[in-house]
């Protein structure tokens, strides 16, 4: 997934002076989370798909869900699904990250969560230095590249220190939002039916290493089928593999969370890997991000 740097780089420039902070529309529900923390949104590409609005609510929707897991509504249930997906020598790391997508407390970009709180969860700064697009830029590991058309949901690429491009694919824009899942449409188990958009941008800011790396000290990757999906991220969570490494654990920790919060109902355990959208092929390994 190496990038040509020198490329992007010219590319992001092209545009970035006049779009930071750039505001959003239609998310006027969604208030209390700062606009002017919003990433840039300069080059949506209309030719591609007009869901730049689909973007916007996947970040916000991430920060909900961040700040869901950082303030833990109910403790016991919190302690109860954290170790489904992640070793409790992980603890501190994981909250450090969670907390700082949350915005617990403002701070400067490089400077890892100190575990103070302001009590305002809107949102890191840190956001301010991501560009989303929904073009193509990334040559071998792009949403349209023949191994990955079926399953490319999105992407992030570190730039510079702390900065970053994320690109969401066609099929990760299919992905609804919180707001468009009800509870009803859940299974009695952790499954597919969980997923958002929201997990999605929230895998891609854990890649981010000013929010990953930055908190715990390695990058956090992923490790393709193995590591995705509601079951395999159950199964990837053994005490012998590399502390905080897969992205996806953050995803469906924090979405098991916010659906036992927000429904108010205990799931069983998942039964299969599906995500939200089906494969093409019948298999249940159809997500890359
Ligand atoms: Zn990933």
């Amino acid at each position: 997934m190496r990038l040509e740097t020198t490329k992007v780089i010219t590319f992001t420039f092209g545009f970035l002076e006049c779009v930071i902070a750039a505001p959003s529309s239609g998310l006027a529900e969604r208030a209390d989370i700062t606009k002017r923390l919003a990433p840039s949104f300069g080059q949506w590409n209309t030719n591609i798909d007009n869901l730049k609005h689909k973007a916007q609510a996947a970040f916000y929707d991430a920060i909900i869900l961040a700040r869901t897991v950082h303030t833990k509504p109910n403790t016991e249930k919190w302690d109860k699904i954290f170790p489904k997906y992640f070793q409790l020598s992980e603890k501190v790391g994981v909250e450090k990250i969670f907390a700082t997508i949350s915005g617990a407390k403002k701070k400067m970009p490089n400077n890892p969560y100190n575990g103070l709180d302001d009590g305002v969860y809107d949102g890191s700064d840190l956001f301010k230095k991501v560009t989303v697009v929904n073009s193509p830029v990334l040559p071998e590991r792009e949403c349209e590249a023949p191994n990955y058309e079926d399953r490319m949901l999105a992407w992030l690429q570190n730039m510079d220190e702390d900065r970053a491009v994320i690109r969401f694919c066609p099929r990760g824009l299919k992905y609804p939002t919180q707001d468009e899942t009800k509870c009803s449409d859940l299974d009695n188990e952790v499954s597919g039916k969980m997923s958002t958009i929201g997990g999605i941008m929230l895998h891609e800011m854990t890649h981010f290493a000013v929010i990953g790396k930055a908190n715990i000290g390695v990058d956090i990757i992923h490790y393709d089928d193995p590591g995705y999906g509601p079951l395999n991220t159950r199964t990837f969570n053994s005490p012998n593999r590399v502390p905080y490494s897969n992205a996806d654990q953050f995803r469906w920790f924090a979405q098991e969370y916010y659906w036992t919060i927000t429904c108010n109902k205990d799931f069983a355990d998942p039964v299969k890997n599906d995500d939200y959208l089906k494969c093409k092929d019948g298999g249940s390994n159809c997500v890359a991000m």
